[in-house]
């Protein structure tokens, strides 16, 4: 019987998948340093973001012949090393894309009518300020018309900017790697159109974009950073729901207390889990704690495709 620890814990319908296909599924989660020895009773393991699986314990644990990541990035796992030792890794990249890229909106709608320090604001000042928060928070703006500039212009990058243009946006979108093509995009009773596409530069997007939304992977180098918040449009409003470090937050500071910026939203942050003071207290930034693909449906998503790659593997 093939027993599967699911550290991260996995959605019902994956657990239910895997169960009815004659695996063995534990759902509780073992502390990492005790990862090692738990590890020896068991033939795979899925994880999020939150277990690490590094060389060190891969090499303790050779019984280990699958390593299942719910949901994209893999910074937590040693996925080259784990695969020189036979270990398959698998993940579903492709399962959390719209809910990260609706995320982004959370964001925006926040940002645009000043939500984020509202809500801070009219628990304490509502009953006694109401008016004087009225005027604080006019002067708000609407997403229809703007432009949205898109840096990464992958899934979730696509997907952004399918929501962006159902809502009206224009789209200007980088990435490394120059694309052309259509997006489709679906409406009520099926009707479906096919807008096109061609990514232009980076200093394109950064000089032209009234909101700007990151859509890369970690890099070691922030992608925006002091010298391209300058040549930014005054006002303009910055997204993170990518990766810590992809942004200088030093520098996102900097540019929201000179106004340059007029609001970020951050779903993700250089220090995880305990972002600074500075970035969490700030009245311009909406929060949330990276929860980009914490929905409903892309978890049942993330869990019925991991299932299916996992029974895929072992039925080999
Ligand atoms: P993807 O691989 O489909 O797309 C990433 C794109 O970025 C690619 O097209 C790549 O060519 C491009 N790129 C790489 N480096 C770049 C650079 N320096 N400048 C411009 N473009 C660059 O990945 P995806 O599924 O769209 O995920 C994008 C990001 O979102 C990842 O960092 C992922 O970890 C993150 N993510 C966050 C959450 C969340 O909960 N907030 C959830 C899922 C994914």
């Amino acid at each position: 019987m093939i027993k599967i620890l699911a550290n991260d814990g996995i959605d019902p319908i994956g657990k239910k998948l895997l169960e009815e296909a004659g695996f063995v599924v534990d759902t509780e989660t073992i502390p990492q340093d005790q990862l090692a020895e738990a590890l020896k009773n068991y033939d795979g393991i899925t994880v999020r973001s939150a277990t690490k699986l590094r060389k060190e314990l891969i090499d303790q644990v050779p019984n280990i012949k699958l390593i299942g990541r719910g949901g994209v990035g893999m910074d937590n796992i040693d996925v080259e090393y784990a695969r020189s030792k036979g270990v398959a890794v698998v993940n579903t990249p492709a399962a959390s894309s719209l809910s990260v890229a609706e995320l982004v909106f959370a964001h925006l709608f926040t940002g645009i009518r000043f939500l984020q320090d509202s809500n801070r604001k009219m628990p304490v000042e509502g009953a006694t300020k109401f008016n004087a928060l009225k005027k604080a928070y006019a002067g708000g703006v609407e997403l229809q018309g703007k432009t949205m500039g898109i840096i990464g212009f992958g899934r979730i990058g696509r997907e952004t900017a399918k929501v962006a243009l159902r809502l009206g946006m224009n789209v200007l979108a980088y990435d490394l790697y120059p694309a052309e093509g259509t997006l489709p995009l679906t409406f009520q009773g099926g009707v479906s159109v096919q807008i096109p596409f061609k990514t232009v530069s980076l200093d394109e997007v950064i000089a032209n974009s009234d909101f700007i939304s990151l859509h890369t992977p970690f890099a070691d180098q922030p992608i925006l950073g002091e010298a391209e918040f300058a040549k930014m449009k005054p006002g303009v409003g910055v997204v993170n729901c990518s990766r810590g470090g992809t942004i200088d937050e030093a520098a996102l500071i900097a540019a929201l207390d000179s106004g340059k910026v007029a609001f970020a939203g951050l779903d993700v942050f250089d220090n995880e889990p305990t972002p600074a003071a500075a970035i969490l207290q700030h009245a311009k930034i909406s929060l949330t704690p990276h929860i980009g693909a914490a929905t409903n449906e892309a978890q049942e998503r993330i869990g019925t495709e991991l299932a299916s790659l996992i029974i895929e593997h072992f039925n080999k």
